[in-house]
Order: C-alpha cells, then sequence, then structure tokens
C-alpha cells in the first residue's frame, strides 16, 4: 500500500511513524509513507499556503492552488482510489472503515489545519472526508497518523501471529477479552484459573464470555448486529 500525506507541518509526522510496527512495516515494504511538504507546492515568494475568508471572521483558511499543483503532482504517477481529507466533520472513523481502507492501494490525505480547506477543494477534489472523532484538533496531522496506524496494522504481514489484529476489540463487534501475564499472582491478586489450566477450548469460550459480558457493560450498542 502507498500513502502519501499532504501536510504543512510535515515535523509532527515523523515521530509516529518512526517507531515499533509502523517503522518495521516500512522497512519490510509492506507499506510505502511518502509525506509532502504543502509549502513546497505554493508558488509565491512567501510560500504561503493560507488566506483571509472571504466574507470575514476569524481564521485563515487553505487557498487551493499549493493543495491542488500537490494533488495533481501526484497524480501524474498513480491513480489514487481516495483522496482523503482528515475533518471533524467527515464520517466517523471505526474499526470497519480502517479495514475497508487497508484494502487500497495508493490514497493520498490532507491535513487541513486553521479554519479547514477551501470549500472547493472539498466538493471537487477531496473523494472522502474522515474525522477521528467529534472533538476539534488543531490541525490534521494526529488525526492522519491515527487513521494510517489503524490501517497499517492490518495489512498482511504487519503484526505477527501473537499479535494478529483478528483478535483486537470491535473486528467482531465485540470488545477484547481482559489479558494477564506474570506473575499469576501479585500481592494476592490472582490470575484466572481458567488461563492456567491450559484448556485451549474452555481458555476460548471463557475468553468469548468475557468479551461478550464487556461489550454488555461498556459499549451494548455495539451488540444491536451482533
Ligand atoms: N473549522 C473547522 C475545524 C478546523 S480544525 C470546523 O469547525 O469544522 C483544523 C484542521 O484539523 C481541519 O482542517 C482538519 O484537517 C483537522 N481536524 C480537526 N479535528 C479533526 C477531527 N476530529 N478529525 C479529523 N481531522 C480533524
Amino acid at each position: 500500500m502507498k500513502i502519501h500525506i499532504i501536510s504543512v507541518l510535515p515535523e509532527l509526522l515523523s515521530s509516529p511513524f518512526s517507531h515499533s510496527i509502523l517503522k518495521r512495516a516500512q522497512q519490510k515494504e509492506l507499506v510505502n509513507l511518502q509525506i509532502h511538504n504543502l509549502r513546497d507546492y505554493s508558488t509565491d515568494k512567501h510560500k504561503s499556503v493560507d488566506d483571509y475568508a472571504f466574507g470575514g471572521g476569524a481564521g485563515m483558511v487553505m487557498m487551493m492552488e499549493p493543495i491542488v499543483n500537490c494533488i495533481e503532482h501526484l497524480q501524474k504517477s498513480t491513480v489514487f482510489e481516495e483522496v482523503i481529507y482528515m475533518s471533524p466533520d467527515g464520517e466517523l472513523l471505526n474499526q470497519s472503515l480502517s479495514n475497508k481502507i487497508s484494502t487500497l492501494k495508493n490514497i493520498i490525505i490532507l491535513c487541513g489545519h486553521y479554519k479547514g480547506i477551501d470549500e472547493r477543494l472539498r466538493t471537487h477534489f477531496v473523494t472522502k472526508e474522515i474525522s477521528i472523532g467529534d472533538y476539534v484538533l488543531s490541525g490534521g496531522e494526529l488525526a492522519a497518523a491515527v487513521l494510517c496506524d489503524s490501517v497499517i496494522r492490518l495489512l498482511p504481514g504487519v503484526l505477527s501471529d501473537e499479535t494478529s489484529a483478528l483478535t483486537d476489540s470491535f473486528q467482531d463487534d465485540l470488545l477484547a477479552p481482559p489479558v494477564y501475564t506474570r506473575p499469576a499472582e501479585f500481592r494476592g491478586l490472582k490470575v484466572p484459573d481458567v488461563l492456567l489450566s491450559g484448556h485451549a477450548g474452555e481458555i476460548e469460550k471463557w475468553r468469548f464470555d468475557q468479551s461478550l459480558q464487556r461489550t454488555q457493560l461498556r459499549r451494548p450498542d455495539l451488540l444491536k448486529d451482533y
């Protein structure tokens, strides 16, 4: 999968992709991640990317030209299945949407700033808009990092069997069961006997029951389709 991220603050994106699973996924060439500095596509001498909002009011708006220049430059060599704009009024990100995006080969992710981007970009150049939650961030970079992390860990070969994404919360509309590690007893706090029993079938049943109970208690909304 190839992911191109367009950002006015590329520094914000360097750390999330330089460690652990996301770093290894790139080293193994399971994902090719490229970050483009929007200012490189600005044609004015101050490298500006934003301007005043028509009609007045507080806050700057990201201009069309640098963003269109960057998107069209990338489209010269690649056909993109989606041009995604991170936006608080977009489709709410969930596991099912991450699963769908993980099947795509080439995507662009556009990070907004200030008051957002010129509306004509949204209607004519962006093909999908995604929000990571009902709150407002200062820029789209952290949201893009969240989207990329949730998608990249689903790519075949990125996670080992032991950490398979299939046993994580939301994959089957259930929350994950509780997990424990050594020691089996710490200050009198014991690990459930069944997990020490060695009975694979009973352990699986216990985990399923725990998942169900936890989902009923914490996220009953997930069970409506169950
Ligand atoms: N004026 C806009 C908010 C702009 S916030 C509004 O009220 O809807 C600046 C940028 O941060 C946005 O362009 C977007 O790219 C990003 N952003 C903010 N909150 C986000 C969220 N919840 N999900 C995804 N991106 C978000």
